[in-house]
């Protein structure tokens, strides 16, 4: 991989909703990276991406062949986009072919997995970044600047929620493939913003799941959680997440005021108001694009990412503490190392 090369070339890993609704989009309009290959078991939809935009044969590969991608110098960086239970498997055989790593969120199935992932990449000496996206949206980069700078006082608490409603059949209501319900799927959005927002990790959870209101479609996997993350200093983020409900919002209330995203963790559209009325009108821009621009360049200077793997192991420590809490009924302690 040369560090004089203008754009690194990705290959997206797995052709689902997100990778060909908004990464593949996304990467026509990156400056530092660009759609150079793609990974699939289904040969129609390689044909229609490789017809679409002009891919070589040689940069189009299956699961079967995919670890020879490590001869291809075309590729620089592979984006994982699997369902969850694929994360580290894909995300190990990536840095083993020399490539750095995009891998979506939650980074892994578990803890564990996390870690074999991190050892792989120090090993190979790549990077893993997570596919955090909002880390580089103008508007959440305006409610941390708010934060940080106290512009309405001290934060006294945080709400925020993050629901859907999946198809019945989706991958994402399958505990074996998924390894949570929403919690890991859109709930770590919330863990996300609670601590880019505050700048710090939270040191306890409680948490209530909702009985199921259907069996059949709820099995072993939570419907809709209530989580409250305790913060270093006394402030307390109620957080919600479910896949019985749509909605997003992030609202922070602070001793002079408050300020929210509403609504906050979409692709795009996300709306801010202010306790004294302040309209923003961000710049709208590609979240996707940039992302993967940022981390490009963080890899091509040999940085981890600001979305690093060790954040995305942090997360999947207060996940795997919001479950403990869910199931036990008592405060949990999060650790984080
Ligand atoms: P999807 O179901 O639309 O796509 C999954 C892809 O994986 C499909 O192409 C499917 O064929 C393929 N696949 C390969 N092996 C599979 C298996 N064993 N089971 C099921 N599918 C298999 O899902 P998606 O919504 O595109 O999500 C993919 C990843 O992207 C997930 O990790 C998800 O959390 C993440 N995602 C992130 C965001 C974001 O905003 N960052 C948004 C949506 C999804």
């Amino acid at each position: 991989m040369s560090l004089l090369k203008k754009k690194w070339g990705v290959a997206i890993a797995g052709l689902g909703n997100y990778a060909t609704g908004q990464l593949i989009p996304a990467l026509q309009q990156t400056a530092h990276c660009y759609l150079a290959g793609i990974v699939s078991g289904n040969s129609s939809k390689m044909g229609e991406w490789k017809k679409r935009y002009q891919l070589p044969d040689k940069n189009i590969y299956t699961y079967d062949n995919f670890d020879s991608i490590k001869d291809n110098p075309d590729i620089d960086i592979v984006y994982v986009t699997l369902p969850t239970h694929l994360h580290a498997e894909y995300s190990i055989r990536a840095v083993q072919a020399g490539k750095h790593v995009i891998c979506e969120k939650p980074m892994a199935f578990n803890i564990a997995e996390c870690d074999e992932m991190m050892a792989a990449a120090e090993k190979a000496n790549r990077c893993i970044a997570i596919g955090y996206r909002l880390q580089f949206d103008p508007y959440h980069l305006e409610m941390i600047r708010l934060a940080k700078e106290k512009v309405y006082g001290e934060i006294k608490s945080i709400d925020t929620a993050f629901s859907f409603m999946p198809q019945a059949g989706e991958w994402r209501l399958n505990k074996t493939v998924a390894g949570g319900g929403p919690l890991m799927d859109v709930g770590i959005y919330c863990i996300q913003a609670v601590c880019y927002i505050t700048g710090i990790t939270p040191l306890s959870v409680t948490a209530h799941a909702v009985p199921v209101s259907d069996s059949k479609k709820f099995i072993g996997i939570e419907e809709t959680i209530h989580f409250q993350l305790e913060m270093p200093g006394g402030v307390i983020a109620h957080c919600r997440s479910s896949f019985s409900e749509e909605t997003g919002y992030l609202k922070v209330n602070c001793s002079n005021g408050w300020f929210e995203l509403d609504p906050a963790y979409n692709f795009s559209g996300l709306k801010m108001n202010t306790s004294d009325g302040k309209n923003f009108d961000m710049h709208i821009i590609s979240q996707q694009a940039t992302q993967m621009d940022n981390m490009a360049l963080a890899f091509q200077n040999n940085q981890p990412s600001i979305a690093s793997a060790e954040m995305g192991k942090r997360d999947m420590i207060i996940m795997a503490a919001v479950y403990e809490a869910m199931k036990t009924g008592k405060r949990v302690d999060i650790k984080i190392p």
